[in-house]
């Protein structure tokens, strides 16, 4: 019996069946074009396969209301072509099998927990920074829902103090995703993320965005454990400066072994790597 995963990207979808424990046996890419082009070649991948379920976990915003005409849509994306398109009865219909659906980084954290830096705890938080950001809660072994999806990117932070960048995000301007997105980083150093030194003071002002954002969603939510994944978060110098900054900030508010003693084991890269996305899909396949 297989079980079907969808990992779709802005950029790119990653799809794959995986077996009733959750190996995974095939896994594909493609990029992100129309929903024509892009949806017929998984389509007809998936009608092969004779999949019991299909999980995906889909770039947004999307529409997670089940009584919403609209539930199982990418609804308001800028991104040309994507905006206001169906996916999740689309591909149930076909398809013809039960369709779970949800948000890229609601699923990438529900693969960590499952298989990856979170497993056998019942809460965490995943954290995407890349072209936009974005994370996903998991409290209480439940993803965390409300009215919609949490838009953990666009909570206020404070400007740092050598930090007079205008922001770059297109709602609020200078959120924690406006000012340090990798479109973020590119715009206020004229350079990509990539292409900046590991020494350069763009990382100090990068980990203390993260790090005010991290201390919002621990005072809210106490995730067990953290996980942060995305492009800029390949910068691996920023894991150190992230913990430091989280520790100098919360101020020894939080009286806490997993920040006062073991906060680099607390903050973490994905377990998974880039495979958290497609797992997780997986595994809100085999929930169902
Ligand atoms: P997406 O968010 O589109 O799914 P990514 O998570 O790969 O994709 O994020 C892409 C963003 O991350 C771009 O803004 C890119 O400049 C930035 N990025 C990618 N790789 C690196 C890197 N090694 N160092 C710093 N920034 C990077
Ligand atoms: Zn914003």
């Amino acid at each position: 019996m297989y079980f079907g995963g969808i990992e779709a990207g802005g950029t790119k979808f990653a799809y794959g069946i995986a077996d009733e424990k959750g190996n995974l046996l095939e896994k594909f890419t493609c990029p992100t074009i129309t929903p024509e082009i892009t949806f017929t070649e998984i389509i007809n991948y998936f009608k092969e396969k004779n999949i019991k379920n299909l999980g995906i976990g889909s770039f947004g915003p999307v529409d997670l209301d089940p009584k919403s005409p609209t539930y199982g849509y990418i609804t308001s994306t800028p991104k040309p072509h994507w905006g206001n398109t169906d996916f999740a009865n689309y591909f149930q219909k076909e398809l013809g099998v039960p369709v779970i659906f949800d948000t890229d980084v609601n699923v990438a954290a529900l693969g960590e927990i499952t298989w990856g830096a979170a497993k056998g705890l019942d809460s965490c938080l995943y954290l995407t920074i890349g072209t936009g950001i974005g994370g996903g809660a998991i409290v209480n072994n439940t993803i965390a829902h409300g009215f919609t999806h949490p838009e953990m990117g666009h909570i206020q932070v404070p400007q740092h103090p050598n930090d007079d960048y205008a922001g770059f995000c297109p709602y609020h301007k200078n959120c924690f995703e406006g000012l340090a997105s990798g479109p973020a980083l590119a715009d206020r150093w004229q350079k990509k993320g990539h292409e900046l030194p590991s020494d350069h003071q763009a990382w100090q002002i990068e980990a203390y965005y993260i790090a005010q954002a991290l201390l919002n969603y621990i005072y809210i939510l106490a995730p067990k454990k953290i996980i942060l994944g995305g492009g800029v978060m390949k910068q691996t110098q920023l894991f150190p400066l992230i913990h430091t900054e989280v520790q100098r900030l919360a101020n020894g508010y939080i009286k806490h072994p997993l920040l006062e003693d073991n906060i680099a084991d607390y903050i973490v890269p994905p377990l998974l790597g880039d495979n958290a996305g497609i797992m997780g899909a997986i595994a809100l396949a085999m929930k169902s």
